[in-house]
């Protein structure tokens, strides 16, 4: 058999919070030859170059300037300190294409004054005496409605609402592959709309936080976790009314728990395939 064309890469699986083991959330999603970078965490760039043999890994076409068409969930700062990094980075590196960035409302704004802010560096490195490239450092940012986002050969992106606190737009993704269907979540509190979008899903990529440790926080946090995210526990039934082919879980809120006391909170209530999602952890 054939061996999968789709593979699901985590670049960084964190949080807010400065974990050194879990850097800023990044996804890639990588059909045979084409990388689609999913939110743009810290980090991302450099997690995407160790994949590559030039810094011991095997996947080649992770190589940076092969970056060209990625996808944000929301505006947070978490799923977006990186994004100078992809704009500016593989275009250093010989990108010579724009960047094709679709995302929500907001996303124009924030482009057009990043580029601003790094206007000097920009100007420096084109009329310098580096031989940079005049196209590579330019994006395209789309502003998405829910929907079909993005469609090629390869893959067709669909959009979707999800409930985030009072984000008016924060959205989780659907992505339709040669032989995967992978769904992410997105950052969200649960909402039907996952439950809609997961139908037939291979993989659930799901943002989690551990229902032991919000029973320890204060009134003010829990409050704001309620709406924001979603606990083991809601996880659990979102899972048993989708049963995706495996559940990963990720952007996990842990506060105090490990990776094994998330999987037991999840087992109390579904016994589908769950695994939590690692740095640089790879799927077919
Ligand atoms: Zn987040
Ligand atoms: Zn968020």
């Amino acid at each position: 058999m054939n061996s999968s064309r789709t593979k699901l890469i985590f670049l960084g699986t964190g949080t807010p919070n400065p974990d050194p083991k879990h850097l800023g959330a990044s996804i890639i999603i990588l059909v045979d030859e084409t990388p689609y970078p999913v939110d743009f965490g810290a980090g991302l760039v450099r997690q995407a170059a160790s994949l590559t043999s030039r810094y011991g890994g095997s996947i080649e076409v992770l190589k940076i300037k092969n970056l060209k068409t990625a996808f944000l969930t929301h505006m947070h700062s978490d799923h977006t300190v990186g994004y100078p990094d992809l704009i500016l980075t593989p275009w250093v590196m010989g990108r010579d294409t724009p960047l094709e960035v679709y995302g929500p409302d907001g996303i124009e704004e924030m482009t057009v004054n990043l580029l601003e802010a790094y206007r000097d560096d920009i100007k420096y490195r084109l009329y310098g005496l580096e031989p940079a490239n005049n196209k590579g450092w330019r994006v395209n940012a789309h502003e998405i409605k829910e929907g079909v986002i993005y469609e090629d050969e390869k893959v067709k992106v669909e959009a979707f609402l999800v409930k985030h606190g009072t984000w008016p737009n924060a959205y989780g993704f659907r992505f339709t592959t040669p032989d995967k269907v992978i769904v992410i979540s997105g950052d969200t509190a649960p909402c039907e709309n996952i439950i809609k979008y997961s139908q037939g899903a291979d993989i659930l990529v799901h943002e989690v936080y551990s229902q032991k440790g919000f029973e320890k926080k204060d009134e003010f946090w829990q409050k704001y976790h309620v709406i924001n995210h979603t606990s083991t526990h809601e996880l659990a039934k979102i899972a048993k009314k989708t049963i995706p082919k495996l559940l990963v879980l990720y952007h996990v809120l842990y506060w105090g728990c490990r990776d094994g006391d998330i999987l037991d909170e999840m087992a109390q209530f579904y016994d589908g395939k769950v695994v939590v999602s690692a740095d640089l952890q790879v799927h077919e």
